[in-house]
């Protein structure tokens, strides 16, 4: 199956191009489909299984076909975190580079004078987070009366943060005709009701879910301080048995800093991420594949397209704070049977982080020392 397959406008298919997938995952061949014919959808998706393009892309190509010269919010995105805000967000950059749609992502934690002068200036597609959402609500700064499509994400997630509360208020808030996506990585009875109570003849869609680790991989994580992690980073790397080496970034910024920092040890390398053009990036994975480089770091996001046949080694500089992106980062490696090495850093401040991957893939991963 191909996106074209998947009846995809071309300068959406250009920008799926350019980030580097090949095939629709599982979720997307599902759902894209009927979410371009106009129906609410039910979907079992944990984030890693590619479920954000999967409502990005026909929300979209959905709204580009009935473009608006109003400055109206036509589709609103609800999602519990901040962090999977500004990466929905992201998402929608990546694949609506070529349209002229205008997207925006609120969350509380920052000063909202920013994002209320942002929101005036028009917006197409919002992200927000329930709690900072109410807050412009309630302040009159918003006008959902144009919005016709609404997703709500990561739903048992906001159930266990006490959210449903809010998220139902906003939806009165929404017209009733309208087209509602709803998003949930578990089921369980009472989110199957929410989702019941809020949307029309469902289409429901289920996708297994990744919360196990291939056995090929063998995992491993050093305790490190902040200060010491390039040093441990550059002995890794150092041994040349090491042939190819894919090391996780969390910020754009951060994954150029570590290549700089590393051509300054002797080893070089490239980043891949959502700031790079297009050419830089394929540059940077034919380098990589043709061995002209070990060592190729890149951030979650423009990893997704990396498909690399022989990748023995994933190093997590740091760890996701999405446990399953962990298990989506490690599944690079130990394909088809060949054994991969995954390696993680973890400091301090990302124990937390640490507890939630292991009880994610249900094992503790054994500790190395330094
Ligand atoms: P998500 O489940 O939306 O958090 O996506 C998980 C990861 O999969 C992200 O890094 C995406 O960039 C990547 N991704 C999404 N769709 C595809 C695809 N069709 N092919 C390869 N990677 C993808």
């Amino acid at each position: 199956m191909s996106f074209k397959k998947l009846n995809i406008i071309q300068p959406i298919l250009e920008a799926i191009s350019k980030v580097g997938y090949q095939t629709p995952t599982a979720i997307q061949e599902q759902t894209i489909p009927h979410i371009l014919q106009g129906r609410d959808l039910i979907g079992c998706a944990q984030t890693g299984t590619g479920k954000t393009a999967s409502f990005a892309i026909p929300i979209l190509q959905l709204l580009n076909q009935k473009s608006s010269s109003k400055k109206v919010i036509r589709s609103l995105i609800l999602t519990p975190t901040r962090e999977l805000a500004i990466q929905i967000n992201e998402n929608f950059k990546i694949y609506g580079e070529f349209l002229r749609l205008r997207h925006l992502a609120v969350f509380g934690g920052v000063p909202q004078k920013k994002q209320v002068a942002q929101l005036n200036r028009g917006v197409d597609i919002l992200i927000a987070t329930p709690g900072r959402l109410l807050d412009l609500l309630n302040q009159h700064c918003l006008d959902f009366s144009h919005v016709e499509i609404v997703v709500l994400d990561e739903a048992d997630r906001m159930l266990d943060m006490g959210f449903v509360k809010d998220v139902k208020k906003i939806l009165t808030k929404i017209p009733s005709k309208r087209q509602t996506l709803f998003f949930s990585a578990t089921m369980p009875i009472e989110i199957k009701k929410l989702a019941l109570q809020i949307v029309r003849n469902p289409i429901e869609i289920t996708v297994t879910p990744i919360s196990s680790t291939a056995r090929t991989i063998k995992q491993s994580i050093y305790f490190v301080e902040k200060e010491e992690k390039l040093n441990l980073l550059f002995t890794i790397l150092k041994d040349k048995s090491i042939k190819r080496s894919l090391v996780f970034a969390r910020t754009k910024h951060g994954a150029d800093k570590l290549v700089k920092k590393l051509a300054s040890m002797g080893i070089y390398t490239a980043a891949i991420h959502g700031n790079k053009s297009q050419n830089a990036r394929l540059k940077a994975l034919n380098d990589f594949k043709n061995n002209r480089i070990r060592v190729l770091i890149a951030t979650d996001i423009a990893a997704g397209g990396i498909d690399i046949a022989e990748l023995p080694h994933v190093l997590n500089y740091e760890l996701p704070n999405e446990p399953e992106s962990y298990v989506h980062r490690i599944g690079r490696t130990g394909r088809a049977g060949v054994q991969g090495t995954a390696v993680s850093f973890c400091d301090e401040d990302q124990l937390k982080d640490l507890k939630k991957i292991e009880k994610l893939i249900g094992f503790t991963i054994p500790v190395m020392s330094s």
